[in-house]
């Protein structure tokens, strides 16, 4: 091919030895074998006349070789047809040559060039050659590219950036924090951030340090601060903030990347505070005071002032707490209430919430409304001094009436309360109303209960006296009709005395149960002989039954301290229960013994048995075994819950085993005396 034995810069002298001498032509092939880009010489028509060594090092074509169509195959097929046309153009006009192109490397990698033709003309103005060159912009363009991506990433990102220089002034504002704040960029860039915001952080020198001592340890930190927006409300903020550093490790600013928490915290803080609002609420039934902590949870998280008012029985307004972060400003609120007492019948406020069970809400409280709501100029310069911005009243609302209402205040916060706000005071109301409501039926059982303690005191003595005397006559008519040898009648009234003495039993127990109720059960103190309780309790119950034996098993070495007539009554409580419990059986088991150093009494039988579920409850009092299956035994569920008092009171416990269908061991233990009679 032409020009391949010979350097295009040799033709270039031939043809033009007239505008390039020798020292020219070294001097250019020099420079333009040396340079670091690819350097070509094209003639007037594009046709390649020289191409430096660069080029050949790039694309690998065998050196020496000036093809043309090496260019034009170089280039990216994509690429090539404009740059073609390009060519052609420029040979007509002439011009300056300037385009971006992909240029194939030799292991067939693609990288991005800045190609230029610089036309050189003769004295009358014809192009006569180019002089190209073409450089690797590959790099350039990925930053470019890069930069563009982030910038467009900093532009639509919902979240505020914003980046500063070492003295924290605004040099970068992005539309979410032109969202966020409410400030424009050309508003903000060049002022100090943290000044701007009211950030809840230290700036200026000592802001600064600490800042920089921050950076010294980490990378990032991450936390919130509470901030303002230009229309001065307040804005809970999380933060990511970056420090911007140079080569040299020298800090450049930082990048604050700011989120809006207000809403999110919010709805945590109202979790919060249900959680411990219910907890106050369930702590005590004591509804004052529960009420005031309520209150006082609140703030200032909640509101800046939150109050409790109760209706009273006679229909008066009682402000039963009043809470703010600052007990001087509570002092005084208290002083203006009483010097000002609300009007019962005041159209709106406490009392309106009061009468109409309604809440009452004012997201945003403007001066007219202050103007409106006061009764004096004093009362309204005072408003206007505290600065309510915001308020709800809720009611405490049972079904069937309003007992009291809560009242929330913002102020000094400049927050706004919103629906949801609404809603959820609502929800701690009702919440308090319901507590206040438990607290009440809470007492009045208490009342019944005590009540129904009293009668039963009250009763089963007024039953003592003339059962005693039923007893008596029954005794005297019964040994006359035994004399006379009536033994028929005799017989009868024998019975009628058991009965009387059954009777006399289950007001005996109505009547211990009233006194372990109100504390008033009498014990004797003495050192008793458990076995000489046992066997005299055997022997009066033993005659009462024509069915079962009661068998006696061991002894009790050493005595317990107590009442023995107390202890004789637990011992015929479970022989009876025994032998009431086990119709089809015939022997009930005493047994004596000792373990760990208090003294045991067990009564077994072979009857019914307890079913698991029911054995942590017969020692309650008026619980009773009911199972539709099994026959129903008579009794008032007392004895065992009187049995069980006993032996507690005695410092003993009392145990249960049993198995359905299998019998029953009831097992009482007491502690013993030591052998000087000392208690243990
Ligand atoms: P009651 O007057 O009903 O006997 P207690 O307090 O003595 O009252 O007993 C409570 C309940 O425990 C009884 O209703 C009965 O179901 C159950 N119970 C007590 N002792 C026995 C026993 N030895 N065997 C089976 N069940 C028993």
């Amino acid at each position: 091919m032409e020009g391949e034995s010979q350097s295009s810069l040799e033709r270039m002298a031939e043809q033009n030895g007239a505008d390039a001498t020798n020292h020219d032509e070294a001097y250019f092939r020099h420079l333009a074998e040396a340079m670091p880009q690819i350097v070509f010489v094209t003639d007037a028509r594009g046709k390649v006349e020289y191409y430096n060594q660069h080029w050949y090092d790039y694309t690998g074509f065998p050196r020496g070789t000036y093809r043309t169509e090496d260019w034009i195959a170089a280039v990216h097929p994509d690429d090539r047809p404009a740059m073609l046309a390009r060519r052609d153009a420029d040979v007509t006009t002439g011009e300056l040559f300037e385009a971006e192109y992909r240029l194939r490397r030799h292991d067939g990698v693609y990288r991005w060039h800045l190609g230029r033709g610089v036309p050189v003309k003769d004295a009358a103005g014809n192009v006569i050659r180019r002089f190209g060159a073409a450089i690797d912009i590959t790099e350039q363009k990925e930053t470019a590219e890069r930069l563009r991506y982030y910038a467009i990433l900093v532009e639509r990102m919902q979240d505020a950036v914003i980046t500063t220089d070492p003295d924290l002034r605004i040099r970068l504002w992005n539309p979410g924090a032109e969202r966020l704040y409410g400030w424009k960029a050309d508003e903000v860039i060049g002022l100090v951030a943290p000044e701007l915001l009211q950030s809840t952080i230290e700036t200026g020198e000592r802001g600064k340090a600490a800042w920089y001592a921050v950076f010294s340890q980490q990378e990032r930190w991450h936390g919130e601060f509470h901030k303002r927006r230009k229309d001065g409300s307040p804005v809970r903020i999380e933060s990511t903030i970056t420090y911007v550093k140079d080569g040299d490790g020298k800090i450049l600013g930082v990048t604050a990347i700011d989120r809006d928490v207000t809403a999110a915290r919010a709805i945590e803080e109202n979790m919060r505070f249900l959680a411990e609002a219910s907890k106050v609420l369930g702590s005590s039934l004591d509804y004052r005071t529960t009420l005031a902590a309520v209150a006082q949870l609140g703030v200032p998280e909640i509101a800046d002032w939150c109050a409790v008012d109760m209706l009273g029985e006679d229909g008066a307004i009682e402000r039963l707490a009043i809470a703010h972060v600052d007990p001087e400003k509570v002092q005084w609120a208290r002083e203006l209430q009483e010097a000002n007492p609300p009007d019962p019948n005041a159209p709106t406020g406490v009392p309106n919430v009061l009468r109409t069970g309604r809440a009452e809400f004012y997201p945003e409280i403007t001066d007219a409304m202050l103007v409106a709501a006061t009764r004096n100029e004093e009362e309204l310069a005072l408003a206007r001094r505290i600065g309510f911005s915001s308020a709800m009243t809720v009611p405490l609302r049972l079904p069937d009436r309003t007992i009291g209402a809560m009242t929330f205040v913002t102020a000094e916060s400049g927050r706004h309360y919103t629906g949801a706000d609404l809603a959820f005071a609502e929800e701690v109301a009702s919440r308090a109303a319901l507590a206040v409501e438990n607290a009440r039926l809470y007492r009045e059982a208490r009342r019944a209960i005590a009540l129904r303690d009293e009668f039963m005191s009250l009763a089963s003595h007024e039953l003592k006296t003339p059962v005693t005397s039923l007893k008596m006559y029954t005794q005297v008519l019964q040994r006359q009709a035994e004399r006379r040898g009536d033994t028929d009648l005799s017989d009868r009234l024998l019975k009628m005395d058991r009965q009387t003495d059954k009777l006399t039993g289950l007001i005996n127990d109505l009547l211990n149960v009233a006194r372990i109720q109100t504390d008033q059960l009498e014990y004797e103190d003495a050192a008793v002989d458990l076995n000489a309780v046992v066997h005299e309790c055997v022997d009066i119950i033993q005659p009462t039954t024509t069915t079962h034996r009661i068998a006696v098993e061991g002894t009790v070495e050493g005595r317990v301290w107590g009442d023995g007539e107390r202890i004789g009554q637990v011992v015929t409580n479970l022989l009876t229960n025994a032998i009431k419990y086990s119709p089809q059986a015939d022997r009930v088991i005493v047994r004596l013994g000792a373990r760990g150093g208090a003294a045991t009494v067990s009564v077994e039988d072979f009857g019914i048995g307890i079913a698991e579920e029911h054995q942590g409850k017969i020692f309650d009092q008026f619980y009773r075994v009911s199972d539709p299956s099994e026959k129903t035994y008579p009794g008032l569920g007392l004895g065992l819950f009187i049995a069980s008092e006993i032996v507690k009171r005695h410092g003993g416990v009392m145990e249960v085993r049993s198995a359905s269908g299998k019998g029953t061991t009831f097992t009482f233990a007491l502690p013993l005396l030591r052998g000087d009679g000392e208690r243990r």
